[in-house]
């Protein structure tokens, strides 16, 4: 089975078609999503909907997810954060508040593997270095799990061995060893934060036990003229560029 692993795409629909037509020339069976759709981008309803056509097998919520539809009040998120998710409000219909409002709360087992947004632990708990990987490996149980939230793609390993930590991964292949614990991060396609700002989302296959981490280049200007009409805050259509 193929896997398209994707996570946070923050309402950017330039980014978001472009992942998904490079995606559909590779080939996927199923379609996983690690939560936030939203917030941050010009796009959302447009960005919902593509994801919404694939029908994904397995979603969960992220925490901009929750703030838009009203499950939460952001109140720990920063001035930029909020606008956004205010602004996503407003702007969204009915329809696709309501779909936000039904994505499960993570984390959530599929095919014998986790996803969570945040960690398997706690879907808003940063998991960023191997610290936290040992903490998350020491207190859940999975051989494999996909978590979001941080937007750095990398892979943590706990095996027979020392345990090891792969960061900045994109465009990169692991095959999994038997026996071993994983955690991985597929990155961000709507908003990359490691300083490479392709698109980044992963895919798995699960018949050779293979993870790779793709970079897809979108029109990134496009995207950030979109958050300045949209009237959203212009560091977050200027990071677009960087990558940051
Ligand atoms: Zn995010």
């Amino acid at each position: 089975m193929r896997y398209l692993i994707l996570s946070d795409l923050h309402s950017n629909l330039q980014a978001t078609s472009r992942v998904l037509e490079d995606a559909v020339s590779r080939g996927f069976d199923r379609v996983v999503v690690l939560g936030d759709l939203v917030g941050y981008g010009a796009d959302p309803g447009e960005v919902i909907d593509r994801i919404r056509a694939l029908d994904p097998c397995a979603s969960v919520r992220g925490n901009h997810d929750k703030v838009v539809c009203g499950i939460t009040d952001g109140e720990f998120f920063n001035e930029y954060a909020l606008d956004a998710a205010l602004w996503t409000r407003s702007v969204l219909g009915r329809e696709h508040l309501d779909y936000l409002r039904g994505l499960p709360e993570g984390p959530s087992l599929i095919d014998g593997f986790m996803i969570s947004h945040g960690t398997p632990l706690d879907e808003e708990e940063y998991l960023l270095g191997q610290d936290d990987a040992e903490g998350v490996f020491g207190e859940a149980r999975f051989d494999l799990a996909f978590f979001g939230h941080t937007h750095f793609p990398c892979a943590f390993e706990r095996g027979a061995g020392p345990p090891r930590m792969m960061i900045g991964i994109g465009a990169s292949t692991l095959r999994l060893s038997p026996g071993a614990r994983y955690l991985i991060n597929p990155g961000s396609v709507g908003q990359p934060r490691d300083r490479d700002p392709r698109a980044c989302y992963a895919t798995f296959d699960s018949t050779n036990l293979e993870i790779a981490w793709h970079r897809v280049e979108y029109d990134r200007e496009e995207a950030k003229a979109r958050i300045f009409e949209a009237g959203l805050p212009h560091v977050l259509g200027e990071r677009l560029i960087l990558g940051v």
